[in-house]
């Protein structure tokens, strides 16, 4: 078995590094972007920080199958069917919509597959029952015994282990941007900004997804089971979510192809672009006063 342990160790800082936007200037607002995609080889981006105290629970525990839950195109499936390869665990995904185990994979759950990633597709009626006793006791009999991760992965472990991230950036902005999906990585970076020199910087999350009534609830709900209680200072701003999870604009993709050009960074569509077309739109708008540092993640 060819271990990878440094999956199960906290990682150097990922780079944070300052990018000039005449936009920007304009309202004397600088933006640095934390490089969040670069923090570990194998498993980029917020899914290292979400899945390392996870994995290490898994290994401790000594389960031999990792068990989550993702839609056809989670990139937490993606991340889980990765590090089970890597750390030698059979992985198991239950996938939203049996409809699906009919049709040739797409380049996502194909992915899943090639890292040896068991595919249990479930009709969406199930699928919402996914966190009850009943379900998942049948799950687990068809699977056996598995350490299971919630959808999105966004659990207390992946909270603490999302704190890394806001204790690296404590005292290096005074506003931390992040795109949302579960809310898991919102609620520890919150929690990890604060302590730090100087105010605690806000932390703002930008939901990818629409109707995200829920969200602040259950970031609130993560922080409690990780933390005892609210932490940092962290808002939402649903306004960027261009349609709703994986769905584009022409608006986005212009503005994510000009940010390509101006900065040589191509951000990710999903999540990272709609994040970063928040931060833009919020400093047109003169949300940041003067000397405003904005942090931005690139979570992948
Ligand atoms: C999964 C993912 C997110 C969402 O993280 P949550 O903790 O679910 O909010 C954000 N960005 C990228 C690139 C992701 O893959």
């Amino acid at each position: 078995m060819h271990a990878a342990p440094s999956l199960l160790e906290p990682q150097p800082p990922s780079p944070l590094t300052e990018v000039a936007d005449e936009r920007l200037d304009a309202h004397g607002v600088r933006l640095l972007l934390k490089r969040d995609d670069l923090v570990h080889p194998d498993l980029p981006g917020n899914k290292f920080r979400k899945l390392r105290l996870n994995l290490t629970a898994a290994v401790q525990a000594r389960h031999d199958t990792l068990l989550t839950f993702g839609g056809a195109y989670s990139n937490h499936l993606r991340a889980v069917a990765a590090a089970g390869r890597l750390l030698g665990l059979r992985t198991v995904g239950v996938v939203r919509g049996e409809e699906l185990a009919d049709r040739p994979l797409n380049p996502s759950l194909s992915v899943a597959a090639a890292d040896g990633m068991r595919l249990d597709f479930v009709d969406r009626a199930t699928y919402r029952r996914k966190a009850e006793p009943e379900v998942l006791a049948a799950l687990l009999a068809r699977h056996g015994r598995a350490y299971v991760l919630p959808e999105g992965g966004s659990n207390a472990a992946a909270a603490l282990g999302c704190a890394d991230l806001g204790r690296e950036l404590r005292g290096a902005a005074d506003v931390v941007a992040v795109p949302c999906g579960t809310g898991g990585t919102l609620a520890g970076l919150a929690a990890g900004l604060e302590g730090g020199p100087g105010e605690c910087a806000e932390a703002v999350g930008f939901p990818v997804l629409r109707g995200g009534a829920f969200l602040a609830a259950d970031v609130a709900r993560l922080q409690q089971e990780a933390f005892g209680g609210r932490r940092g200072r962290w808002r939402l701003d649903d306004r960027f979510h261009h349609g709703g999870f994986a769905r584009t604009s022409q608006d986005l993709e212009e503005f994510a192809s000009d940010f390509h050009r101006r900065h040589g960074l191509d951000p990710e569509r999903v999540y990272v672009a709609k994040m970063l077309h928040g931060v833009l739109t919020l400093a047109a708008e003169g949300a940041f006063p003067p000397g405003t540092r904005v942090a931005a993640v690139v979570t992948g």
